[in-house]
């Protein structure tokens, strides 16, 4: 139990590393805010299964692309739990193609919702966190954020800002004691990747040590490790969950 007596607050958990996220933190004693943009159901779902652990949780709808739904969240967040501890920016989405035939849309559809929604939810709860005393941010970057990837200029672009940012946050809030970190999850097992062709998923897998795909509670691992005490002399860093893919 390393999050007891703290609230939560997950994007995109209604599935995937999110689902697993918000899963986790409770069952580190944490209540929870489920994020979802848009279907109840799955949310909800989440939100029994933590009930059911006897964890305190909460499904609310936001699309984290828009400044006052986040900022709806975190009010009604704190309308709720009284306070929000620890923010994880998890939603994510892509859209993916080639420079030549990437729309512009799908350009500032990502960097939307990837890249601003971060910016946006770190600018809501600072405040609440530093009454509070100080707080946790994990925003979720990829691999491909360090490395850069073909056909995903805007996910890349929105996956290594979220580097940058967290760095830059990571310094503004650290007298507040508010610690922001990254982790960099590599090939991980969700609804995200289950489209790759078999041909792609060989080529990735021979590039990983540990020599499987990740899972969604392997990230949740290192989020429960930077949203707790355990870390609290880290802040600014990135940490890579992948496997050991380009050491
Ligand atoms: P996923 O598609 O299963 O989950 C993404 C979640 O974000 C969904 O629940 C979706 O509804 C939610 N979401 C999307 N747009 C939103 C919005 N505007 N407002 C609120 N919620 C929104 O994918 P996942 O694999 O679980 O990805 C989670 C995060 O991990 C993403 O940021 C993704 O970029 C990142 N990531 C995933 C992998 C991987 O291999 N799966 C690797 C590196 C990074």
């Amino acid at each position: 139990m390393l999050l007891q007596n703290k609230v939560a607050l997950v994007t995109g958990a209604s599935r995937g590393i999110g689902r697993a996220i918000a899963l986790e933190m409770g069952r580190h004693g944490a209540s929870v805010v489920v994020n979802y943009a848009s279907s109840q159901g799955p949310a909800q779902e989440v939100v029994e299964e933590l009930q059911q652990m006897g964890v305190k949780a909460i499904a609310l709808q936001a699309d984290v692309a828009s400044s006052e739904e986040c900022s709806a969240l975190v009010q009604k967040s704190l309308d709720h739990f009284g306070q929000v501890d620890i923010l994880v920016n998890n939603a994510g989405i892509t859209r993916d193609g080639l420079l030549m035939r990437m729309k512009e849309e799908d350009f500032d559809a990502v960097i939307n919702t990837n890249l601003k929604s971060a910016f946006l939810m770190s600018k809501a709860v600072v405040r609440p966190m530093m009454k509070s005393g100080g707080g946790r941010i994990i925003n979720v970057s990829s691999v491909v954020g360090q490395m850069g990837n073909a056909g995903q200029a805007n996910y890349v672009a929105s996956k290594a800002g979220v580097i940058g940012m967290t760095k830059s946050i990571a310094r503004e809030v650290a007298p507040k004691n508010i610690l922001v970190n990254a982790v960099a999850p590599g090939f991980i097992e969700s609804d995200m990747t289950a489209g790759l062709k078999d041909s792609v998923r060989q080529t990735m897998l021979s590039h990983i040590p540990l020599g499987s795909f990740g899972s969604p509670e392997d990230v949740a691992g290192a989020v429960i490790y930077l949203s707790s005490e355990l870390s609290k002399y880290v802040t600014g860093q990135v940490v890579a969950v992948n496997g050991g893919m380009y050491m």
